[in-house]
């Protein structure tokens, strides 16, 4: 490694020391547990929305153990509301494979530790360098955007060439064996360091280079070229979809007040919808939904209908409700149209048209029915039901 380099590490080693973050709930601990779940939720979310999640998380499932031998229901229940949900039900297995592969210990080494679902180079070699001291680099976006304004580095930091150069700097510039035989906690400083770096300082719009302990040599600041690096992703039109989403209540009788006040009065109910395991919002409770094209597809036994193929006029959104109702045993709705939002995923975009479908004759309509993947839900316990944000936000308003 040359001289500039080992700089480069000693200064954002002494950095974090003085300027770092040092408070968060995951740190100050060498337990791989904390520190995995951490880096899983961490990825595409804030350190502000993590801190509540993570707590509530560790206090329900405060070990390796306890995480495995929880329902897959109660995991998703925790995560709603972080997103992508792909990592909960990685999580899960994860927990599941440690427990039974590697005997309730987390694997030492990056290598191994990448071979666990939902982790990933960047994920293991932080697990590794934060519990267990190894020399190894890592490579999260944050550090993606440190890197190409420090060895400015062009081109899309998402493609595969350009991932691939990072990743070489990424190995140049970890700390020398000496450095890390001369300061035990140097593998781990250096990766919070860069982490803090990418998060408080090297930021996406107007970084703070004043602030930084890289500016002597980092070449974007050097050139004024901060504004331009990391060269922006080619841009991907993201498709857009559509789908209705429909809230069907009633009123069921409140058998907790009858006994009390022995007087009649009701509670709402809700209709909810299991989505299929695997997917969008997989795993999670959502509302039964009209597809209007390629929507968030799932099998039609599942509460969602494939219907027509492009974008219907309000007349024929009527009337897909109505015959949806009617293909549920739902007469004579009250059906009302709601304000429509968009929702944005990682690879398309989402018009949501809400209708409010209220049953006013439960005659001959079986509110028991439920099973696995359609519930009848009482409206104040709807907060047991793990439900993706959207969706909590729409009954919240709706309720
Ligand atoms: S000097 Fe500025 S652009 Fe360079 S790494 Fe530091 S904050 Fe980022």
């Amino acid at each position: 490694m040359n001289a500039p380099l080992t700089s480069l590490a000693q200064r954002i080693i002494s950095w974090q020391r003085q300027y770092g973050r040092h408070d968060l709930p995951w740190q100050n601990t060498q337990d791989p547990y904390r520190v995995w779940l951490s880096e899983i939720m961490l990825q595409q979310t804030q350190v502000a929305t993590v801190i509540w999640y993570f707590n509530r998380f560790t206090n329900s499932f405060p070990d390796v153990d306890s995480l495995a031998n929880a329902s897959i229901e109660d995991v998703l229940l925790h995560w709603a509301g972080l997103g992508y949900y792909a990592r909960a039900r990685n999580l899960h297995a994860c927990a599941k494979q440690v427990v039974v592969l590697w005997n309730g210990e987390f694997p030492t080494q990056a290598e191994a530790l990448q071979t666990l679902p939902g982790i990933g180079p960047s994920t293991a070699a932080a697990i590794a360098a934060f519990c267990f001291g190894q020399r190894t680099p890592i490579l999260d976006g944050n550090v993606k955007r440190v890197y190409c304004r420090f060895f400015s580095v062009e081109g899309d930091p998402s493609s595969r060439l350009v991932t691939q150069q990072l990743w070489r700097h990424a190995h140049e510039a970890t700390p020398s064996i000496a450095l890390t035989i001369n300061e035990p906690d140097a593998m781990a400083r250096f990766t919070q360091g860069l982490m803090d770096l990418g998060a408080t300082c090297c930021t996406r719009r107007n970084p703070n280079c004043d602030r930084c302990p890289l500016r002597a040599d980092c070449v974007a600041h050097l050139t004024q070229r901060t504004q331009e690096l990391p060269s922006p992703r080619a841009i991907r039109l993201k498709p857009e979809r559509s789908t209705m989403m429909l809230i069907v209540s009633t009123s069921i009788p409140n058998q907790a007040a009858d006994n009390k006040t022995n007087k009649t009065s009701t509670a709402k109910a809700i209709l909810l919808y299991k989505r299929p395991s695997n997917g969008i919002w997989g795993g999670l409770w959502s509302l039964p939904e009209c597809q209007v094209n390629d929507g968030m597809a799932a099998d039609s036994d599942s509460g969602v209908d494939s219907a027509v193929e492009s974008k219907v006029s309000a007349q024929s959104a009527d009337l897909m409700v109505i015959q949806w109702c009617a293909k549920h045993g739902i007469l004579n709705p009250t059906i009302l149209s709601m304000a429509a939002f968009r929702h944005t995923f990682t690879h398309f975009h989402l018009h949501i048209q809400p209708w409010s479908v209220e049953i006013n004759d439960i005659n001959g309509f079986d509110l028991s029915a439920s099973n696995d993947t359609m519930r009848w839900v009482r409206a104040d316990q709807l907060h047991l039901f793990g439900m993706p944000a959207p969706v909590q936000n729409l009954l919240a308003n709706d309720l």
